[in-house]
């Protein structure tokens, strides 16, 4: 088994932000009057309010609400503490598939948005040196050429404009055009910095949503880097989740050149997600929500004291609650939700067409980040965005699930020491540390075997010639993916490059056949599962499938672009919590062709 693999410290991180994002950056004491009524960080609407100030009617008073509102961002996500997950593929040119992954890394960490942005990491790892850090991890053997490159930080400079220094003094701002993102139509600029504005400052256009003008879109590089550094491109997305502001939430970035005759020093795609802005908020309002109405206190007669066995289950069930709102509360979990209607609809097929009965019933939740992994503590399931986006259709579905309900089914029951209360009393960044559900060796294969059983009794019986091509494709590319299939709380589903979980069920598939366009054994990263930057409730992308015209648009495991629908907030596009509970069949409806990843 490999160790969590990534190893940054703090430190490391705050000298290479100086070195790097904040050289030319002078720190500039608050000059101008540029927040005439400071704004009240937790009261979005007021804001809204404040800032309606009339239409501009010049070009040039419109670049200064600009200005004035990307400062008011600044201000509102200085008491934030987001989560930021950057995964990253390096590629290599495949005559057949065009570029594809060749290696793979990934972060995960929080943000400390007040003074400078600041990183704190969740995959800290023991043992290894400092000098062994997130540079070295990301960079391998390209840290030589290039000194910061791969630096995790690096992919969310283009969080603001600049930080400091948004304003007249540093940048040219020229109108280009008028255009529609989405649902919302923009004034679009191209913004220069002046010449002696120094080194790493943003070259490129900004998309403003033209109401509040709120920036909805960055997209560039900075300009002037110092020698040994390199800045990248990147493409920076923000959603209007709250009243009155957009909140960054996607980055992607992409360099290298293919075409013939190109000598690539880097070639990568790297996606960065941000979210659980309302972390910190959220704690009222849990006491509320974690109220579950299906949580089975109490099947006996309410004077009875609990049998030893009904005590153990009653434990179980402790630990269980304490470790998925522990999770929840550090942004790793999702809210209970729509998904998991979905999954639960698919862990209930296999449980009745099995006669499966339970004490009490089974839960499934979704993991908020990319890594492939699932996991069960008592009778929640737990499956990771990133793994529920790749599966192809719903008969991988229920192969992933049946892996997690049989080890509820064999009693695998892990986790009963997070029963006491003192082991949840950890920091958020130190989760990885604290909590840990791998079973032993045994207990898997017990649990693949017990898994096949059931899908040949299920309905999904039929279906398992496509679990089978996931299990294949899998295997084709987990010897790039290593970062990807590294998981952090549960069983790796790979061992050493070669698929392990339910590695049965791919013997039997038919051959694997990229130049079969009907046959999608794997989709790219981030086609199912959408995640809300502000508050991480998940819910399945609603999108048309893009019909698939050659072998390159597979992508299976890889990243892609974000292309989000931008709308305005409004109660109504406000998540809702009371929606129709959706079929069985959702998971399925856009499944055949979806090579378009995001909505
Ligand atoms: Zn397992």
């Amino acid at each position: 088994m490999r160790k969590v693999m990534s190893n940054m410290n703090m430190n490391w991180m705050i000298l290479a932000l100086l070195a790097v994002t904040m050289t030319a950056v002078a720190q500039q004491p608050a000059s101008a009057p540029q927040n005439p009524q400071p704004v009240a960080a937790t009261q979005p609407e007021q804001t809204a309010a404040q800032t309606n100030l009339g239409p501009p009617t010049t070009m040039d008073q419109a670049v200064d609400r600009v200005i004035m509102r990307e400062k008011e961002l600044i201000k509102f996500l200085s008491l934030r503490t987001p989560i930021v997950e950057t995964y990253l593929q390096n590629l290599i040119q495949d005559p057949q598939l065009g570029p594809i992954p060749q290696d793979d890394h990934y972060f995960l960490g929080r943000m400390d948005l007040r003074d400078s942005i600041d990183r704190a990491d969740y995959l800290n790892n023991k043992g290894k040196g400092k000098d062994e850090g997130m540079e070295r991890h990301l960079l391998g053997e390209f840290t030589k050429k290039f000194k910061f490159q791969y630096q995790p930080l690096g992919f969310s400079w283009m969080i603001f404009v600049d930080r400091n220094d948004f304003d007249r003094q540093h940048y040219e701002f020229h109108y280009a055009r008028r255009e529609f993102l989405g649902d919302v139509r923009c004034l679009v600029f191209d913004l220069t910095p002046k010449k002696d504005a120094g080194h790493g400052r943003f070259l490129g256009r900004i998309w403003v949503e033209d109401q509040n003008f709120n920036i909805v879109r960055l997209n560039g590089t900075y300009a002037r880097p110092t020698r040994n550094n390199y800045y990248f491109h990147m493409d920076s997305w923000r959603l209007n989740l709250i009243p009155g502001y957009w909140v960054p939430s996607y980055i992607y970035s992409e360099e290298g050149d293919f075409t013939a005759g190109a000598k690539n020093k880097i070639a990568f795609k790297a996606q960065t997600r941000m979210w659980g802005y309302n972390l910190k908020a959220t704690t009222a309002n849990d006491e509320l929500t974690n109220i579950r109405v299906d949580s089975v206190k109490d099947n006996t007669p309410t004077e009875q004291d609990a049998t030893p066995l009904a005590a153990e289950r009653e434990w179980q069930q402790q630990a269980e609650d304490n470790v998925i709102e522990r999770l929840e509360k550090a942004g790793l979990v999702a809210p209970e939700g729509d998904v998991d209607k979905i999954l639960q609809t698919v862990v209930n097929n296999l449980e009745i067409t099995n006669n499966i009965e339970l004490p009490r019933p089974v839960r499934t939740r979704v993991l908020t980040t990319s890594p492939l992994e699932t996991f069960s503590v008592g009778n929640t399931i737990v499956v990771s965005r990133g793994l529920i986006d790749v599966l192809p259709d719903e008969g991988s579905l229920a192969m992933v699930l049946s892996h997690e309900l049989a080890h509820i089914v064999l009693g695998h029951n892990l986790g009963s020491q997070y029963a006491f209360n003192d082991r949840m009393l950890f920091s958020d960044e130190a989760t990885y540390q604290n909590l840990g559900f791998k079973h032993i060796p045994e207990e898997e294969v017990a649990a693949d075997k017990k898994a096949i059983e059931m899908l040949k009794a299920s309905p999904y019986a039929q279906k398992l010639d496509s679990a089978g091509l996931f299990i294949k494709a899998l295997q084709a590319r987990a010897p790039q993916l290593s970062a990807l299939l590294q998981a952090h709380l549960g069983n790796n589903i790979t061992e050493n490059g070669t698929v392990t979980r339910m590695a049965q069920l791919g013997t039997s598939a038919p051959a694997l056949d990229w130049n079969k366009l009907d046959q999608i054994a794997a989709l790219p990263l981030g086609g199912r599962v959408k995640l809300n930057p502000w508050d991480d409730k998940v819910e399945i992308v609603k999108a048309q499938p893009v019909a698939i015209t050659s072998a390159r648009d597979k992508m299976p495991f890889e990243v892609t672009p974000f292309f989000p629908r931008l709308s305005r907030y409004s109660t109504a596009s406000a998540p809702a919590t009371t929606a129709a509970a959706p079929t069985t069949t959702a998971t399925t409806a856009n499944a055949d062709a979806s090579s378009t990843p995001t909505n």
